[in-house]
């Protein structure tokens, strides 16, 4: 089995964001020239599923088309190699009841220590200026990357900001051999590692995709009306992997709390995506299925068939379109580009009090923090009966995504951090 993937992306063109964003276009284009024909190697653990699949999608093809040699490839493990790399997903997350074992360790070292040899000859052959490992998973790849050149980077996604010491002190010797380590937010950044190879990126949505882009009103409700979901009545929805941060069980139990005071109220969670690297899902879904259990207005989504059909990313939109309310309950999340699709819709965000989400929602400016259910119960009420409130903060939603979080302003931080790196 090769242990490299090579994803193909479909082409894009920067010049769309000449009228969208004109300064980070204008800059963008200026940043590229110094760095035509250069090659930049990014890789990751999954093609689809998860926002890192989402950002690269994107990213990728945009490199591409501002004359950067950009290439994305997957590694290829065995499924257990995901079991373990998702356990020390979670303790890197914050879970402290939990450590790996030696075991454990050892193969997942193991596992990425046989992919090197590949990984030299994938080197060789593309002779990549700089090399972008994502996330844990494909980590231990740095063994390969000793010498000078390419260059590396080390983009870590996930939320550092309380990470399991363990787990951390684990890694430490790897991250540290990465010329630069580029984080979502200041606070994930470990003491130890040197403060000049930090660096800070906010992911990004891509405006233009399928999932982002205008969708009329009229076509997103007759997309719901496929799965008998009303829309005369009130819906809110999750949209997330079934993960026990994102706080599936406390969304259900914010919406039981909400029902009694609005009976009509209809609750839609979506996880479909089955991501290779998250085999902890099936497990939750089946405790959420048992606490959902004999509601008709609670429509859950978990596996493609469920679509009836409908692409994901049309699905999603229509979703996002034509609900009156989002929730992203979860407890911890390194950024959650969920909160953003919604945003971008104009759409009032309820959104756990976490790091990643407060990048992006002000308190009662542009959608509305909280901490348990209960709270997020009484704000989904306050806003479902406030239609007013709601179009007020999602139109300021709308504005903050367009100002920082939109993908040209993600290539450009990246293109500034190649020109340092390359
Ligand atoms: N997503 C999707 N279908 C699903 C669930 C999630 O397309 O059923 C997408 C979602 O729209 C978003 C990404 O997966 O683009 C999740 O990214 P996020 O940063 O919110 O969370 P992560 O999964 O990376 O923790």
């Amino acid at each position: 089995m090769a242990s490299f993937v090579k994803i193909a992306v479909s082409p894009q063109n920067f010049g769309r964001y000449k009228t969208l964003t004109p300064k980070a276009y204008k800059l963008a284009r200026t940043a590229a020239k110094k760095l035509r024909g250069k090659k930049v190697l990014h890789i990751n653990s999954t093609a689809a599923g998860g926002g890192v699949a989402e950002l690269l999608k994107s990213q990728v093809p945009l490199e591409q088309s501002l004359g950067i040699k950009s290439r994305w490839f997957t590694i290829n493990p065995p499924a257990y190699f995901f079991k373990i790399t998702k356990k020390m997903h979670n303790l890197l997350q914050g879970k402290l009841s939990d450590s790996l074992s030696a075991k454990e360790k050892s193969a997942y070292l193991g596992t990425v220590k046989k992919m090197l040899p590949d990984f030299r000859k994938l080197i060789d052959s593309f002779k990549p200026n700089l090399v972008i490992i994502h996330d844990p998973q494909p980590l231990p790849l740095i063994e390969a990357l000793t010498a000078k050149k390419p260059s590396s980077i080390l983009r870590i996604h996930i939320e550092l900001s309380a990470p399991n010491p363990t787990a951390m002190e684990f890694l430490r010797p790897l991250i540290q051999k990465f010329n630069t380590v580029i984080f979502t937010n200041k606070i994930y950044k470990p003491l130890w590692l040197a403060a000049k190879k930090a660096k800070f990126v906010m992911p990004a949505i891509d405006p233009f995709s399928q999932k982002n882009k205008k969708m009329p009103l009229t076509e997103a409700e007759s997309i719901l009306a496929l799965y008998n979901i009303n829309i005369d009545k009130p819906v809110v929805s999750q949209i997330s992997r079934f993960d026990p941060w994102k706080n599936p069980m406390g969304v259900i139990n914010a919406y039981y709390i909400a029902k009694k005071s609005i009976p009509d109220l209809q609750l839609v969670l979506v996880g479909v995506m089955e991501a290779a690297d998250d085999p902890e899902a099936k497990g939750l879904f089946k405790k959420v299925k048992k606490h959902a259990e004999g509601d008709p207005d609670i429509f859950l989504f978990s596996k493609k068939s469920d679509l009836l059909g409908v692409p994901n990313a049309i699905f999603i939109n229509a979703l996002q379109t034509a609900n009156d309310l989002v929730i992203q309950k979860s407890i911890r999340e390194g950024f959650g580009l969920t909160v953003t699709e919604a945003m971008w819709k104009g759409k009032a965000v309820v959104g756990g009090k976490t790091e990643g989400i407060m990048l992006q929602i002000k308190n009662n400016k542009n959608g509305v923090l909280v901490s348990s259910p209960e709270e997020a119960a009484e704000k989904l009420i306050k806003l479902i009966k406030d239609r007013k409130l709601r179009g007020r903060l999602g139109k300021v939603a709308r504005k903050t995504v367009k100002k920082k979080f939109l993908m040209s302003r993600l290539v450009l931080d990246h293109l500034k951090l190649y020109t340092l790196s390359i």
